[in-house]
Formats: C-alpha cells, structure tokens, sequence
C-alpha cells in the first residue's frame, strides 16, 4: 500500500443551481393516488433516458425500476430515470425533506458539527440510538460561566393514540416538524430556541452507476490523473469521467485477476448502493487492461489515516469509525454479500471524513495463490476465524470476526495484529483461544464488542445490525466524554 495523496483537489466552479419549479399537484387516475418525491440534490441526467432533476424540485413517480433507479416525471411531463437515494417522499411526517435533519449523524458527530458550526441555537435532528426515536442536538454560546454547551434532548411521545410527540416540557404536536416549528420561536424549557439548522449532508451521494442500467464505461470518457496507490490488482489513479466527476480508475494488471468471472459479478456489485460502501461506478472491460472505476475517496486507506494521526482522534471518533464500517457491512449483511477480505487496509476515508468498506467480494477473482491459500503468505489469517483458515467457510459471521480485528485496528491506531507473529503460530494461538488484548484506548465496554466478534462459534457472534446497535450505545456513553 502507498501512503495516500493528501493534496487539495479543487472543485469546478458550476453555476448556480436555477431556482427549483413550482409544485407537482399528484393526481388521482382512479388507480391510486401518485407517487409524489422531492429531489434532495441536483441530478444531471447523463444519457438521453436520464431525468436531470433540481434540488427542491417534485417529481411523480411512475416506476420503480430497482432499488436504485425510478423512472419519474418532472412538471413539464418529461420522464426518464433517476437516482431513488437523490429524492425522498413527499409525504406529510417525513422528515428527510427537512434541512435540519441528519439521520446518520450520532452524538459524537453532531457534537463535532455543532461545535464547528457555532452558531447560537445551531441544531438538528437525528435518529436516536434505539430505533424509531429522535433526538434534538442543540449549541447554545452562553451556557453560564461564558462557555458554549450541547444538549441533547430525546424526543418524547405521549402513550395515548394519537401519540403525540414533545421535548422538554409538554407541548404536544402530532408531527415532528410542528414541534420544531414551535422551538424554532419558543425555547420552552429548551437551553435555546431551535434557531439555526445545522450538519445536513450538502454533498450528492454516489449514484448507482452513472446512469440507469450502464455499467460499461467508455474509456474515452475518462481523463487520467494522479497516481493514488497500487494492491493485488494493480496500480489506481485518479481520474474524471466526463471531466466533471472524480473517479479512482484501478487498471488490472494482466494475470492477476479471473476477470469474466468478476465481469460477470460486477453487475450486482453495483447495486449494491450504500453511503458507507465504496461506490462500483462501472467497468471498461472491451480493452486491456480491463478498468475498474469506483468512488473516489480523497483520504485514501483508513489504516494509513489513522497511523498518521495517531493520538489526535477522540474515543468518539474512534467509534465513529467502527460504527461507519459497521453500517456498510451491515448493508452487505443484509444483501447476503460477503466482504472476505475486511480489515483496516480495506476501507478508504473521503473528503468529509466518511470510511467506507472498499474491494468486498474482491478476493474471489484474485489470481495468487500466496493470496488465496490459506497457507499462503499474503492470506489474511489475522483477520480470519478459525472456521475460516481450517475449512475456507465464509459467511457473515466470518466477516464479524475481521471487524473484531478491524476495531482492534482502529482503537490500536493501527498497530499490527499479533505483531510479528508468523501466520502459523497465530493459527495456534487462536485455536487455543487466545484473542486480541484489550487496547489502551478501549474501555471494557468497547472491548467486549470485539470478545463478542470473537467467538470461537460463529453462530454466537452478532450480526452486523447487532454490533452498530452496539456501537450506537457505546457512543452514546462514551462517546462525548473524551473530546
Ligand atoms: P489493495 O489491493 O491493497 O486492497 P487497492 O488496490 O484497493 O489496494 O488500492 C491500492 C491503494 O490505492 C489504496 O491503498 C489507496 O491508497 C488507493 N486507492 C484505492 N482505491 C481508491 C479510491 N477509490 N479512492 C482513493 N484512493 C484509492
């Protein structure tokens, strides 16, 4: 691995967005009421049966195609497709269409937002830990003594029907976006009024592909750069594809990889569409070297990031890490896709400092036996589960074993498991039940996470919704005492 390239990549300038049109009235045609969405960003439709949408923008949907492409009409009835993770529902209680909603955002990260934000009366509204619940972060300046604080209030409902929700004392609202309405102008309780939204996601996510139903890249449509590292496969760069988007374009070194069989493949991997996995953009495969091209994240590889910021990250963010890999393998989880090969040098971190899990399901078409051998050297038995290096029995549960590792990884900052051991021993010691010890920066809390990853049966290890349930928790006791 190479150390990642930390310079600045300036951004086009583009013009502002036009203003978004007038709303769509969704009509009944007798067969049901239509789908009405608001677009959450910008969409340039690249291919002529694309939909380019304005953020703000309504659009009725007439399709929905799979999980990540609809096919809608904007005001002017024209239709094509459209990305479904850009738009969200219109209906009344949803919260998404607002600004001060942030849904993934957790204690620490909201802390971190309002802090560099400071604003008075800077807050947002994000999921609680335990599901289904909200809760309101808010910056006040002067919190007595002349210091700034943050209060983070759950949102409380009422038991009767209808429930009826409140914060700090009781002012009931049906809705949600009623009782922020309210704060906004009474503090009611409250350490501040709800003045200022702050922290929701500005930047586009990753689209599935480019465009509906593509997955074959031209290469003449992409433009080299810098060169940001080389692994198994060969050597990755930086790139732009129609010169607006940045893209990594991996170029696969002959011999080095069984690409039908991953050309094959990599059309379900790009469905596989999540904010904290490493985008599948597309493949150039009518050429040699084939090209793989992916999300670009600005970072580079998370083992790197945290080596050379060692003692700078807060235990918060430690877990922020884990919980955002977390998240991405429970996404694959839930897909019955395994990742094979996690481990800290497997996850990349962009611009605004999300980790994504990067190369899952990669270690099939790698063609090296040192690699793929269990004996071999390059194997990753570090981060394998002795079902794993005795009998190659993958499965979710063997992907849990490695985040153990992966949390052991990252609470290290980065130090190598089992040090210098050689593959052999560490197989022995394993199976004579020795684990990973507790590192300094963990608490006993924390460290159970990785015990329980640990298990010698997989069976009894949590799943990947149990472990960020559990990071979830972790951070809501840790997680802010140690900024
Ligand atoms: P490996 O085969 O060792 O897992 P990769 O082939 O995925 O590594 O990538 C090699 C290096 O190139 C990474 O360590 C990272 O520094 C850089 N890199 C790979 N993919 C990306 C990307 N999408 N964005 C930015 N840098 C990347």
């Amino acid at each position: 691995l190479r150390p990642p390239s930390f310079s600045l990549l300036l951004q086009s300038r583009r013009p502002p967005p036009p203003p978004p049109p007038p709303p769509v009235h969704s009509h009944d045609d007798g067969s049901g009421v239509e789908e009405v969405v608001i677009a959450l960003y910008d969409f340039y439709g690249p291919e002529p049966h694309d939909l380019t949408m304005t953020k703000g923008g309504e659009y009725v949907i007439l399709e929905k195609c799979d999980i990540n492409w609809y096919k809608a009409r904007n005001i002017y009835g024209k239709e094509g497709y459209i990305p479904s993770n850009y738009v969200t529902d219109k209906k009344l209680g949803n919260l998404e269409q607002y600004a001060w909603y942030s849904k993934h955002v957790n204690r620490n990260k909201a802390e971190e937002l309002l802090r560099t934000e400071d604003k008075e009366g800077g807050f947002m509204v994000r999921d609680s830990s335990k599901p289904g619940t909200y809760t309101v972060s808010l910056y006040t300046k002067s919190a007595g003594e002349g210091g700034a604080a943050i209060r983070h209030y759950h949102i409380k409902e009422t038991s009767g029907c209808p429930r009826q929700f409140y914060l700090a004392e009781k002012h009931l609202f049906t809705l949600i976006p009623d009782l922020i309405e309210y704060h906004n102008h009474n503090a009611a309780g409250l350490v501040a009024r709800l003045r200022y939204p702050v922290g929701k996601e500005r930047l586009a996510p990753s689209t599935a592909g480019f465009s509906y139903e593509k997955w074959e890249i031209n290469p003449c449509e992409l433009t080299f750069m810098k060169e940001l590292g080389s692994g198994q496969f060969g050597v990755v760069r930086l790139g732009k594809w129609r010169a607006q988007h940045k893209v990594a374009i991996k170029a696969i070194r002959e011999g080095a990889m069984y690409e039908e069989d991953f050309i094959e493949e990599a059309k379900v991997m790009m469905r596989l569409s999540h904010p904290k996995l490493v985008q599948l953009y597309g493949v150039c495969t009518h050429q040699k070297p084939i090209y793989i091209v992916t999300e670009f994240m600005g970072l580079g590889c998370l083992l790197n990031y945290i080596r050379q910021r060692r003692d700078t990250f807060s235990l918060g963010s430690l877990l922020s890490i884990c919980q955002d890999v977390s998240e991405g393998m429970e996404h694959l989880e839930a897909h019955g896709f395994i990742h094979r090969d996690l481990a800290a040098r497997n996850c990349l971190v962009n611009d605004a400092l999300v980790v994504k899990v990067s190369d899952f399901g990669m270690a099939r078409y790698v063609l090296d036996d040192q690699y793929t051998s269990s004996s071999g050297a390059k194997f990753p038995v570090k981060w394998s589960p002795p079902e794993v290096f005795n009998f190659c029995k993958y499965s979710s549960k063997s992907d849990v074993w490695s985040f153990g590792v992966l949390m052991w990884e990252v609470f290290t900052e980065g130090k190598m498991p089992f040090e210098h051991n050689p593959n052999h021993k560490v197989v022995m010691m394993v199976l004579e039940g020795h684990r990973l010890y507790r590192p300094k920066k963990a608490t006993p809390n924390i460290y159970d996470i990785m015990l329980r990853c640990w298990h010698e049966r997989a069976e009894e290890r949590p799943s990947f919704s149990q472990i960020s349930i559990l990071i979830s928790d972790a951070l809501e006791v840790d997680g802010s005492s140690s900024a």
